[in-house]
């Protein structure tokens, strides 16, 4: 069994890393410079949305909506097992407006509704993301990004994003990652 086999929540895979790494997030949204993979179904669910979001897009935004989404793909780390990605516009997500905020989110709170009702799992959970199967750091995508400061961070990303873990996982599965966390550093005393 490897390392990250050990510790599951919900039927998912939890990577060790996530126990271990330590992030500093400071900047206004570098990371949706390079668009999102959404499932299918909250891609159909964005696209139900548009009559709402148009109206909050400003000139560095397209409101023509047939070019939000690029072409469906397979992904089995999806749920549908198809993912399409937002597109990019002028150097930044089409969601995003020029003062940095996604206008899905603006667009719940203005509704009332809570601010992540309807954006993209990927979006909540950067830097996590969910890779064959884990949950995992998103290296990746931090690696191409100047303003995400992953070696120089003082804080672990668990206790910085634990609103988006509690989110993601519900109040017991975060207790049962906090519990997991535990367990690994001391058993690996790290
Ligand atoms: S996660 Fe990184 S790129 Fe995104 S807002 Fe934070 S520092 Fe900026
Ligand atoms: S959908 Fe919103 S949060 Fe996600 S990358 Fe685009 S602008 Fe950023």
């Amino acid at each position: 069994m490897s390392e990250n086999q050990q510790y599951k929540i919900n039927g998912l895979k939890i990577d060790p890393v996530v126990f271990t790494s330590k992030f500093r997030c400071n900047c206004r949204g570098e990371c949706c410079n390079y668009g999102v993979y959404t499932d299918f179904a909250e891609h159909q669910h964005i696209m139900s949305l548009k009559d709402e979001l148009i109206p909050l897009m400003d000139e560095t935004q397209t409101r023509d909506f047939r070019q939000w989404f690029e072409e469906p793909e397979e992904d089995p780390d999806f749920q549908s097992g198809i993912a399409v990605g937002t597109e990019i516009h002028q150097g930044k997500c089409v969601f995003l407006d020029k003062q940095g905020l996604c206008v899905i989110q603006k667009n719940s709170m203005l509704r009332g509704r809570h601010k992540w009702a309807d954006k993209p799992l990927y979006c909540i959970l950067f830097p996590f993301t969910i890779f064959e199967g884990s949950l995992t750091i998103d290296d990746e995508h931090i690696e191409r990004l100047s303003s995400c400061n992953r070696e120089g961070g003082e804080t672990y990303i668990m206790d910085f994003c634990n609103e988006e873990l509690i989110h993601f996982l519900g109040e017991e599965g975060y207790k049962q990652l906090t519990e997991y966390r535990q367990e690994y550093l001391s058993k690996t005393g790290k």
